[in-house]
């Protein structure tokens, strides 16, 4: 199918994009990487009167590194595949580093866009999910102003976000990680490059072999990716004993409301999840052997 017919416009500055959004509202498609409004236009699941492309706005396409602030700083149209190959990312966001891999392939990669992933917010997507693992901020823009919000309360659900029409993603802030954090990233799915069936990402540190800190984030399990709250405080201040690990698995569902997807029940969800869980807790204690 061919998309509807719709105006086009190619702003050189954050002003001239932020007059159109006030222009059209929710008639206006803000156009980043492409890869998911191209085939929701061509499917006719959007039908938006102007598309902005925001492909002028170079300087959100950088990735720098503010050591005043300890902070990582990752421009909304930086592409995936700059994600891949940033030495920055991999020092101070790694989980970004460890899942981007897995985000469609390389074609897709060299097109699609950070913001444009965080944005969409498809709950199996590896980008937002490890954004919330990495405590990311978001920083958002409008006419009015800039504001700041935290990932946890950004997504709200599926294919939901607190972007408003008027607002634009400009980027992402990361807190530079403490000291000695272990990083483990898992996911399953039918086929390499296709959306997680199941996706996991945590980081901790350990003193000897005592869990001093703990952050799991799940994706591809619920309508947005889910912090677990109630393992966590059942794993951090404890030795990670595959006995313990066990019990824990028992609370993944006071943490998270489980959904179904296209090919995969509940019961199915869960099981990979305890999998992934356990095997993710073993590999950061350093205990997993393959099997
Ligand atoms: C075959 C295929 C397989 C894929 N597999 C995966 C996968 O395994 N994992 C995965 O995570 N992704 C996957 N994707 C999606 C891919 O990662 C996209 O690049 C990404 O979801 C959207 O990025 P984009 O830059 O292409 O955004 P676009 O398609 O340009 O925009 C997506 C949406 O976000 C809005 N938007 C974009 N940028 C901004 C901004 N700065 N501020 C506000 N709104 C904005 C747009 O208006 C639009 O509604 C796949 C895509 C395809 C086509």
């Amino acid at each position: 199918m061919k998309s509807p017919a719709f105006l086009y416009s190619r702003p050189n500055s954050l002003e001239e994009a932020f007059s159109l959004l006030d222009r059209y509202a929710e008639d206006a498609k803000l156009l980043a990487g492409g890869q998911s409004l191209m085939p929701l236009l061509n499917m006719r699941l959007a039908s938006p009167q102007v598309i902005i492309d925001m492909s002028q706005l170079n300087f959100l396409k950088e990735i720098q590194n503010d050591d005043s602030q300890k902070i990582l700083q990752i421009g909304a149209m930086v592409r995936h595949s700059q994600v891949e190959s940033s030495a920055l990312v991999r020092a101070y966001a790694p989980l970004l580093s460890m899942s981007v891999g897995h985000v469609a392939h390389r074609a897709i990669r060299a097109r699609g866009t950070f913001g444009g992933s965080i944005a969409m917010a498809d709950s199996a997507a590896e980008m937002p999910a490890m954004t919330l693992a990495q405590s990311g901020v978001m920083k958002i823009g409008s006419s009015t102003g800039t504001r700041l919000v935290a990932a946890n309360d950004f997504f709200q659900g599926l294919y939901a976000t607190d972007l408003k029409p008027n607002e634009i993603l400009l980027g992402i802030n990361f807190p530079h990680p403490l000291a000695n954090q272990r990083y483990v990233f898992e996911e399953i799915s039918r086929r390499a490059g296709d959306y997680a069936t199941v996706g996991i990402g945590m980081h901790g540190s350990f003193q000897g072999n005592v869990c001093q800190a703990l952050q799991i984030v799940f994706f591809a399990v619920a309508d947005r990716p889910r912090l677990l709250n109630r393992v966590t405080e059942s794993l951090v201040g404890q030795v990670l004993r595959p006995p313990l690990i066990d019990q824990a698995l028992h609370l993944l569902e006071e943490d998270i409301t489980v959904l179904a997807d296209l090919y995969h029940d509940v019961p199915t969800k869960l099981h990979l999840m305890k999998h992934l869980l356990k095997k993710s807790l073993l590999k950061i204690t350093g205990e997993y052997a393959d099997e």
